[in-house]
């Protein structure tokens, strides 16, 4: 079945019945922008206002009353008033009583009042059905048409005809209506615009601390140790050498700590031998955040392979190529091909290459206008599948970089082994508990578990 064909049918207007009048209190951005886009979608419009004096601001069609007249014109009133402002309601309760009054409101802070916004109009009007909706769609991109991006809006109360009602409105201006339930969610869908990218902090908090740490990590081997015992400045590596470092490290750790927290859930499965118990928050949280992770996996290996590609043309390494060639004319000698070192150098570019191209192809897949388009069994499949062939690639990529000097003794520095090593940690340790899970003896049961069998059903919560 084609998974939009509910969206579809939502954005479809019902044509068939003549629109009933609705009533918006308050003539400001948003009062005005939703009441524009109402009658451009056949609605009676009459709007309630402490001036009845209407002006060339008031959309065309639309009529301004006081709030009393107003409201006993429609069935329906959109409060498009800030919530320090509802005092105003309380007189008027007599003939709001039996009325659907749809808060739109916002705050400027996550939690600024004990309750929601909603639930605080339904207390100073208990005798009105109020229902919480389009706090997530703005003036502007009401009026100016641009609400692709923003297409849904939440709707949550506890009448359920009330909803229903303000549901076919949304429906009817072009949106997709999303029940959220009774009026209990209302603080949380008013939490909704104001959260700033909450699925982006963890991925950006962690990148930056392991950027500091492998910075300073490559800073004392690489420009600080040869300065200070072979009196050589290398401080021209901050530029590219270390980014470039650094790069590759954070995106082969960063796409291990994507499958990392999938493997702890299946260890964890396996030892509460239920599926039913809920894992510790922590873990739930990383495991939301999987898709950020991997794309500021990708971003990293985007800009490796940025910094890998204008090698050639950095000053540094002709300089270091020409003098070889030079001091090789000078003796005379010429260095024969070690077939070796042509085959640890192909491979591993060719694994990189291999490796980033799966990369993308995971990112490209992750893109919500992709995903929409796969059923669950291939989404699961390049997520997972594909994804641990990325990660096989790109530590395979990563370990043959190191190649025949990989764990030689010249390569510490002050007891520091090179920084690839360190990024080597994490994906060889999911790589090795994913193929001990893969074992049928572990496999078996786990797959079982994830089926619904429980080993000890009376622990589960
Ligand atoms: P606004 O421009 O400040 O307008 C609010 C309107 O409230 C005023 O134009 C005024 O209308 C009325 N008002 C002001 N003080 C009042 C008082 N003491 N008593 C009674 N009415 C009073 O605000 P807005 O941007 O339109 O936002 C209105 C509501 O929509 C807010 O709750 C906001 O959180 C929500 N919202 C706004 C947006 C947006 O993009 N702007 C998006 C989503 C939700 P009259 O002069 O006609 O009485």
């Amino acid at each position: 079945m084609n998974k939009n064909s509910s969206n579809t049918m939502a954005l479809a207007p019902n044509t068939s019945s003549k629109r009933e009048t609705v009533c918006i209190f308050g003539t400001g951005d948003f009062g005005r922008a939703l009441g524009h886009k109402m009658i451009q979608s056949g609605y009676p419009v009459v709007f309630g206002s402490r001036s009845t004096q209407t002006s060339s601001l008031i959309p065309k069609g639309a009529e301004v009353f006081s709030h009393a007249e107003a409201a006993q014109k429609a069935a329906i009133i959109i409060i498009a008033i800030q919530r320090q402002h509802y005092d105003f309601l309380i007189p008027l309760a007599e003939i709001l009583r039996g009325k659907v009054l749809v808060d739109v409101s916002n705050n400027v802070k996550i939690n600024q009042y004990p309750e929601s916004n909603a639930e605080y109009l339904a207390q100073l009007v208990p005798g009105a059905k109020v229902v919480k909706a389009f706090n997530t769609v703005s003036a502007w991109a009401l009026q100016s048409g641009t609400l692709d991006a923003s297409r849904q809006v939440f709707v949550c109360g506890d009448d359920m005809e009330a909803k229903h009602m303000v549901m076919a409105i949304v429906r009817a201006l072009g949106l997709t209506p999303v029940d959220r339930g009774s009026l209990l969610a209302a603080q949380e869908i008013e939490n909704y615009p104001l959260q700033l990218f909450p699925m982006w902090k963890f991925p950006i908090l962690l990148s930056l601390g392991l950027t500091a740490f492998f910075f300073f990590y490559c800073l004392a081997r690489d420009v600080i140790y040869p300065y200070v015992y072979e009196n050589k400045d290398f401080s021209f590596f901050i530029a590219i050498s270390i980014p470039n470092r650094i790069c590759p490290i954070l995106a082969l750790i960063l796409l291990a700590l994507v499958y990392l927290p999938g493997v702890l859930a299946a260890i964890i499965q396996l030892y509460r031998g239920t599926k039913y118990r809920r894992f510790p928050d922590w873990l739930d949280k990383w495991m939301l955040c999987r898709k950020q992770l991997g794309l500021v996996a990708l971003a990293f290996a985007s800009l490796h392979v940025l910094y890998t590609l204008i090698i050639p043309i950095r000053f540094f390494v002709r300089w270091r190529i020409s003098s070889r060639i030079v001091s090789q004319a000078l003796n005379n000698k010429t260095e024969p091909l070690n077939t070796t070192n042509a085959w640890l150098s192909d491979s591993y570019l060719a694994l990189g290459i291999l490796g980033f191209f799966l990369f993308v192809l995971l990112g490209i897949t992750s893109l919500p206008s992709i995903s929409n388009n796969v059923n669950w069994r291939e989404f699961r499949f390049v997520q997972s599948k594909l994804g641990y062939l990325t990660l096989i690639l790109c530590t395979a990529h990563t370990l043959v970089y190191g190649g025949n000097r990989f764990l030689s003794p010249s390569s510490y520095r002050w007891y520091l082994p090179n920084a690839y090593m360190l990024s080597l940690i994490v994906p060889c340790i999911v790589l090795v508990v994913k193929f001990v899970l893969i074992f049928p003896c572990l496999d078996k049961p786990l797959t079982r578990i994830r089926q619904g069998w429980e080993r000890n059903p009376q622990y589960s919560e």
